[in-house]
């Protein structure tokens, strides 16, 4: 396979100290807003905060320990007090409006010096220029896909295309790299925990302290057996004889994509699987094909 594994001239795919790679959640997290922390230590968390010296004054070292990372929920925010502080915690940046506000990541790439950072945004028209530019700066990317419009898989294929393919992409864009590991590995995976909407794993905590399912699944009532959602959802859709029932990407999606529009049509989103199963193909014969180089290691 060209490009993906030993992209940039046979650099390590995701090895360098810069680049955030956040394993698929595997155990309950809590995704708190920064005022919920008393309440939540001791539990794994993402910390959540439009005010970073809020952050830098409340999460104690003892803290930092149970952070998968702190999330700045909106930008811009003067980020000087992150910098320097707590080196190494992976940093998300939420950018709601990729299309109008890709512009303002210039002024966060100084996070760089001492954090890994990702840039979680929905994918909506428009939403390729800021990963580009995210890309260029050295950010990881988190898509929030959804149910993309038909309009939108084109360039959702241009920027899988660019993950697998171009030299000067050398960082994650999930849920693209994850399902790559996990398809090459030929380890189960889940879009859901890719995604961190799968509420077995994800919890959402609102600022009142209020317990909420992750992402998409936020109107649904907490107390409706979150755990075992993800599979109830998937033996439903399996048990309608739905498109899933015949769909040869149905393991690691589960539906994901029938979520919550039933009659979502799901062409473009399975030309996207197959790429990448095929990408994950190629790359599975590279490696048995021979060891990688020194110091490369596919993780
Ligand atoms: S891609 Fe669509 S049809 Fe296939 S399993 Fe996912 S939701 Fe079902």
């Amino acid at each position: 396979m060209q490009g993906r594994r030993l992209a940039n001239g046979g650099r390590p795919l995701h090895a360098t100290a810069k680049t955030l790679v956040i394993p698929p959640v595997s155990h309950l997290v809590y995704h708190i807003p920064v005022a919920q922390l008393a309440r939540y230590r001791g539990h794994r968390l993402i910390v959540r905060s439009a005010n970073p010296p809020q952050l830098v004054g409340q999460l104690g070292a003892d803290d930092l320990d149970n952070l998968a990372y702190i999330q700045l929920c909106s930008l811009p925010s003067d980020t000087d007090d992150l910098i320097h502080w707590a080196e190494a915690l992976a940093i998300e940046l939420r950018l709601d409006e990729p299309a109008r506000d890709f512009p303002l990541l210039y002024r966060y790439a100084k996070l760089l010096d001492n954090h890994p950072v990702r840039v979680v945004l929905p994918v909506v028209t428009g939403f390729e220029k800021a990963v580009k530019l995210a890309l260029s700066l050295q950010f990881a990317v988190r898509l929030e896909i959804g149910q993309p419009e038909r309009a939108l898989i084109e360039p959702l294929a241009q920027t899988l295309d660019d993950y697998l393919h171009r030299s000067t992409v050398s960082q994650p864009i999930e849920y693209f790299h994850s399902l790559l590991l996990g398809l090459c590995h030929r380890e189960p995976v889940s879009l859901w925990a890719i995604q961190e909407e799968d509420p077995a794993l994800v919890r959402y905590v609102d600022e009142q302290g209020q317990e909420w399912l992750p992402g998409r699944l936020d109107g649904i009532d907490p107390g409706s057996e979150p755990m075992g959602f993800v599979e109830r959802w998937g033996d439903g859709l399996l048990a309608e004889g739905a498109e899933c029932a015949h769909c040869p990407h149905f393991d690691c999606c589960r539906g994901y994509f029938k979520w919550p529009r039933r009659d979502y049509d799901c062409d473009g989103v399975r030309r996207l699987f197959q790429t990448l199963e095929q990408a994950a193909d190629e790359l599975r014969g590279d490696l048995a094909a021979g060891p990688p180089a020194p110091g490369v290691k596919l993780q």
